[in-house]
């Protein structure tokens, strides 16, 4: 425990393995600075106060919150390290088992991910029903994971059935090769470059076809080729856009559209 104050009521603040201790009992695992609108309430009350940090419902001035900030988050850092360090330990050891492998994920809800995998323990296989216990498999925090298209992916596994399923979300998984990982890759990347493309030429499409209705004499208010007749004769787009606003507002108004 390190000390980090006493109150004026003689409480101790005090701070260990990332949480602070308000004379003995846990009371929060975050420091942070005390947000506008309360600081600005605690001026009005107690006018030329030093504070700026909070834990929970304990007030501290800077030198106090900082410690404590720096002791939170120099713990939190090393819990990050050493758990950094232990995937890939672990990770290393899959790796040269052979245990460990490539996947390709496509999802009902997150969309497609490559990532490195493993198969269930025997102890973890208990706990799973029999039909998951040999196509279930768990995901590895290292080697890379990498966001791809479902299109490249079915490209790449060409019709080959699922072999993998990941707990949780509903998915479908294939174990792949690296040539496999990175052919996905290379052909995410085409993919998302077509579509680029594609929308670049859906918007001058638009545009052109916007300007072939100027040139010919549209008319943006009754929305044809009226030549005047409609009396409200306008050649400007942004006519047909305001009343389709203002309709759409109406609608609202009248709880047609929500
Ligand atoms: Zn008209």
């Amino acid at each position: 425990m390190v000390l980090i104050k006493t109150t004026k009521s003689g409480q101790k603040v005090e701070v260990e393995n990332g949480w602070l201790y308000l004379d003995g009992k846990k009371l929060s695992s975050r420091v942070e600075k005390i947000d506008a609108w309360t600081k600005q309430q605690l001026d009005k009350k107690y006018p030329g106060n030093d504070y700026e940090y909070r834990a929970d419902k304990l007030i501290m001035n800077a030198e106090e919150g900082l410690k404590s900030k720096g002791l939170v988050d120099a713990y939190n850092a090393k819990v990050k390290g050493e758990q950094a360090a232990k995937d890939q330990a672990e990770f290393d050891a899959l790796v040269a088992s052979g245990e460990a492998f490539r996947t390709a994920e496509i999802t009902e809800q997150y969309g497609c991910d490559l990532m490195w995998a493993r198969r269930f323990s025997e102890e973890e296989k208990a706990q799973y029903s029999d039909w998951f216990r040999d196509r279930g498999v768990c995901s590895l925090p290292v080697g890379g994971r990498v966001k791809v298209e479902s299109k490249a992916v079915r490209q790449v596994v060409d019709g080959r059935s699922a072999d993998a399923e990941f707990c949780g979300c509903s998915n479908m998984a294939w174990t792949i090769t690296e040539t496999e990982w990175n052919e996905i890759v290379r052909l995410s990347e085409m993919i998302r470059a077509e579509k680029e493309e594609a929308k670049k030429e859906y918007k001058k499409a638009e545009a052109a076809s916007l300007q072939r209705k100027i040139d010919t004499g549209y008319c943006f208010s009754c929305e044809s080729w009226c030549h005047g007749d409609c009396g409200n004769y306008s050649n400007d787009p942004t006519v047909s856009f305001a009343r389709e606003l203002k309709l759409s507002l109406a609608e609202m108004n009248y709880g047609i559209k929500e």
